[in-house]
């Protein structure tokens, strides 16, 4: 090997945090290479948000077709033809993936098919389709995650899965266990129950979406329950076996539970290995993330670490993000990043969203507080499409109204939570909010109403007894 090729910057991984930098720092008038072992898109297009949202949206049609009675539309026997969607979710992801190549090429982006590791702080070697020498004056390494496998049962990928086996599978299970009872594991118990699976999901702590706080799991753990999903927490496994037609796992108290398959679904491992981080001078910490400064740098000079390589939220619009930082300072004009108005949706059925402060990490910074909560149930837009399950809340500082987070669950959550990312983001008050007029009937009007009840000054719900908490 001994092409060797010189670039302004150079970036390991083009999912979702090194695509984004490489555009932006092309735009900034630097020469880039984008260097990338897989698909591009990463984990984000490939295998992750869009073949599952893809899925959930057959899914959600699904829904809408078995209560069509209640809207007054009567349909024949409805079947689901699974390979169809999966066929669907394929083309989808190949159609953005193309998509993506056209973009890149666009922005004069040089790409490289083969993985990096690094010879010098400033010196890739590349092999694989492509093999040659980068060397470059900044690097960004974006090198992503892979589902974390459990040593006592690593997946076989037939019938013990993880996140991306699952989406190969070609027809609809009819019974899937889950372990692990976070975003996958609850976006996939919402989609395969909805097609019809007897879902169980085994959840080693006392809840179902702890990060996402106690109400939320509460609220969440009863909405699953109503549709047939069997919630086992507190729950530990010793093992898995593949028994050929099925899997049977047995618990640590020895009591087993047999599924068609099961999915494993228990977090995730940063890719780091291979990258040979010590020519660099760079350590991960000691969970095996890497460390960066609020501009995204590394404690190299001139390095910077994007996405979930950093440990930071494992969420791809926080990758983008702090890909437009890094690329940025890498380029020269200094910006800082921020996490204190990060949206972050889970797609289950209803869906989930939330931004900044939750009730209970207000009330424990001792922050007095105040807050609305709307239930779905009260807004005539729901009531008119039948989504009534769910509510919408804001939580501000009671003495100067600011807004310090909010929760919705509900139909269209997850384009629900915009508006209070930008008032987060932007310092807003709940008289801001209450001052902007919402469209009616809408499901956003809802935050007008919830902040409202804040303020002690609801027009369409009983104002509030006890406005302290
Ligand atoms: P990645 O997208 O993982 O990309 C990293 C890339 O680097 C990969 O393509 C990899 O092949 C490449 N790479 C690694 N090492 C090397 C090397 N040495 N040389 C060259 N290339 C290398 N997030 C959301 O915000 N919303 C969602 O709805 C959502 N749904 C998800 C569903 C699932 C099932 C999963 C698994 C994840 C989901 N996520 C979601 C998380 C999201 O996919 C990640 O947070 C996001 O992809 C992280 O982006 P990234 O650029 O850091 O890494
Ligand atoms: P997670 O951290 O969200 O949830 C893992 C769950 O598994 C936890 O509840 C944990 O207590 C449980 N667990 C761990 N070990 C266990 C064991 N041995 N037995 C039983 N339960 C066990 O991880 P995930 O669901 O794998 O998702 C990984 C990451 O991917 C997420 O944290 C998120 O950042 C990202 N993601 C985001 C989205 C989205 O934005 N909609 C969707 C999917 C994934």
């Amino acid at each position: 090997m001994s092409d060797k090729k010189k670039y302004d910057l150079a970036i390991i991984g083009a999912g979702p945090g090194g695509y984004v930098a490489a555009i932006k720092a092309s735009q900034m008038g630097k020469s880039v290479a984008l260097i990338e072992k897989n698909l591009l898109g990463g984990t984000c297009l490939n295998i992750g948000c869009i073949p599952t949202k893809t899925l959930i949206a057959s899914a959600s049609v699904l829904h809408q077709v078995k209560r069509a009675a209640e809207f007054g539309i009567q349909t024949g026997p409805i079947s689901v033809a699974y390979n169809q969607m999966k066929a669907r979710k394929d083309t989808v992801v190949t159609k953005l993936r193309k998509g993506l190549e056209g973009l890149l090429k666009a922005n004069h982006i040089t790409i490289y098919h083969g993985s990096a590791q690094f010879e010098s702080p400033f010196e890739l070697k590349i092999i694989g389709k492509d093999n040659l020498y980068v060397s470059a004056e900044k690097i960004i390494i974006a090198t992503g995650s892979f589902p974390l496998d459990i040593k006592e049962f690593p997946c076989d990928h037939l019938r013990i899965l993880n996140s991306t086996s699952i989406l190969e599978l070609t027809e609809i299970p009819k019974t899937l266990a889950i372990i692990g009872g976070g975003y996958i594991g609850c976006e996939f118990a919402s989609l395969f129950s909805e097609l019809g699976t007897q879902v169980t999901i085994l959840e080693a702590l006392p809840s179902i979406l702890t990060a996402q706080g106690s109400s939320i799991a509460q609220f969440m753990t009863q909405s699953f329950a109503s549709k047939g999903i069997d919630i086992r927490t507190n729950t530990v496994v010793k093992s898995i076996e593949n028994k050929k037609d099925h899997t049977q796992i047995t618990l640590a108290d020895g009591k087993t539970i047999d599924a068609a398959f099961t999915l494993v679904a228990v977090g995730r491992k940063v890719y780091t290995e291979g990258l040979m981080l010590e020519k660099a001078g760079l350590k991960c910490t000691e969970k095996g993330f890497l460390s960066t400064d609020e501009y995204m740098e590394t404690d190299v000079r001139g390095i910077f670490a994007i996405g979930d390589v950093t440990g930071h939220w494992m969420l791809a619009h926080v990758a983008s993000h702090q890909g437009l930082i890094a690329a940025s300072n890498a380029s020269g004009v200094q910006i800082k990043m921020h996490y204190e108005s990060v949206p972050a949706v889970v797609f289950t059925s209803p869906e989930i969203a939330t931004v900044g402060m939750t009730l209970e990490q207000a009330l424990s910074a001792n922050i007095s507080i105040t807050q609305g909560s709307i239930p779905f149930q009260a807004l005539g837009k729901a009531q008119a499409s039948i989504d009534i399950e769910g509510f919408t809340q804001i939580i501000a500082d009671k003495k100067t109204g600011q807004i310090l987070g909010a929760t919705v669950i509900g139909h269209e959550a997850s384009n629900l939570i915009a508006e209070m990312a930008l008032a987060i983001q932007n310092e807003l008050t709940l008289e801001s909010v209450l001052e902007t007029i919402h469209a009616h009937p809408t499901l956003a009007e809802s935050w007008h109403e919830a902040a409202a009840l804040a303020l002690n000054s609801p027009i369409n719900f009983p104002p509030k007894k006890h406005q302290e908490i």
